[in-house]
């Protein structure tokens, strides 16, 4: 048996079977956006580390080191801000290989400073080493909460509607477009217009701090996650954590006029990158239905955030299921990012 046979969370179900936790203080283990601790001060600790790898997830051609620096730094705020929480502070480990340009590492931590000090971390310690052929960059955030406002991917309940910020499928129509240089977009004005802003969602991703906090702090909310895998498979996962099930309606998921005419240009549905596309740090949440048009008017009001319902919890025994745009109920398949698989 390989890693491709039983993918990422395969894997991560078999290394973390047997771990005992044996301190009282662990709130919340492995299995959602961050580790939750207890400590004698007031508020809980969270925890969480995500890696960038040259190969896997960018290449020196496609990324500037600065973008690099930027984005490693906003993955893992969008993990605190998927609880709720606030960032503190940051351990930042790279490998780096031996021919590495100074001036290129250099750029790396200018854009890991900038956005620090963009959402006030504090860059606290770290370390560095050889890689033989590769850069990857990890980063170690530790962030903060009052217990009364986290939200875990475990608080989903029948009836709650299901809303998402943002649009979906920019960042992955981005990365098409990174990826296929040569790609021939039939509408020039899509050419001009519209293939920054898409790379630009890919490229340098922005958390939804602002927007979390907002969520947490009306205490509405009942679950909550970012979007980092695609929605489809980012909502099983809040739906395996709450042990419920979910119906979402594919003409409600908010899609951008950019990845709509990308999607068009080259003759695939824009649904594809909106259910199925990675990356997008946009947060999935669920609330009772008596709230959700004041969230939705809050976050406007004062992030200029669009927030969009998209479905509902469902029980358990109703499974996941998509009404498409021609009306028809299907189950959703995920196929979303699953590292060792995909
Ligand atoms: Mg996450």
């Amino acid at each position: 048996m390989e890693l491709k046979d039983i993918g990422e969370f395969g894997l991560i179900k078999r290394l973390t079977k047997n771990i005992t936790l044996y301190k009282e203080r662990v709130i919340v283990g492995v299995g959602d956006d961050v580790a939750v601790v207890k400590t004698e001060a007031e508020k809980y600790l969270l925890l969480t580390c995500d890696i960038l790898i040259e190969g896997t997830h960018f290449t020196k051609e496609t990324i500037t080191p600065y973008q690099l620096g930027k984005k490693v730094v906003a993955i893992n705020v969008s993990d605190i801000a998927a609880k709720g929480g606030i960032p503190k502070q940051a351990l930042i480990s790279i490998g780096l290989p031996k021919d590495t340009k100074v001036v290129y590492v250099d750029e790396i931590y200018g854009g890991i400073k900038e956005q620090s000090k963009k959402f006030n971390i504090d860059i606290v310690g770290g370390n560095t080493a050889l890689s033989k052929d590769k850069i990857f960059i990890d980063l170690f955030l530790v962030g903060e909460i009052k217990p009364d406002l986290l939200l875990l991917r475990s608080g989903a309940k029948p009836d709650d509607k299901i809303l998402v910020t943002g649009n979906l499928g920019d960042s992955s129509a981005g990365l098409k477009i990174i990826e296929n240089q040569d790609l021939k977009l039939e509408d020039i004005k899509f050419e001009k217009k519209y293939k920054t802003k898409l790379k630009q969602a890919h490229l340098s991703p922005n958390p939804r701090l602002l927007e979390s906090r907002i969520i947490a702090k009306s205490n509405f909310a009942n679950s909550m996650m970012d979007i980092s895998d695609g929605l489809s498979s980012d909502l099983a996962k809040i739906c395996e954590a709450s042990n419920v099930g979910a119906i979402i309606w594919e003409e409600k998921i908010p899609v951008s006029k950019e990845t709509l005419a990308f999607a068009k240009s080259i003759g695939k549905s824009p649904f594809n990158f909106a259910l199925h596309g990675g990356e997008d740090y946009e947060l999935l949440f669920t609330i009772p239905k008596e709230n959700v048009e004041i969230i939705i008017k809050k976050i406007q009001r004062e992030t200029k955030t669009k927030v969009t319902e998209i479905g509902e919890i469902k029980d358990r025994k109703f499974g996941i299921k998509i009404v498409k745009t021609n009306g028809e109920m299907t189950p959703l398949n995920t196929y979303g990012w699953n590292h060792f698989k995909t």
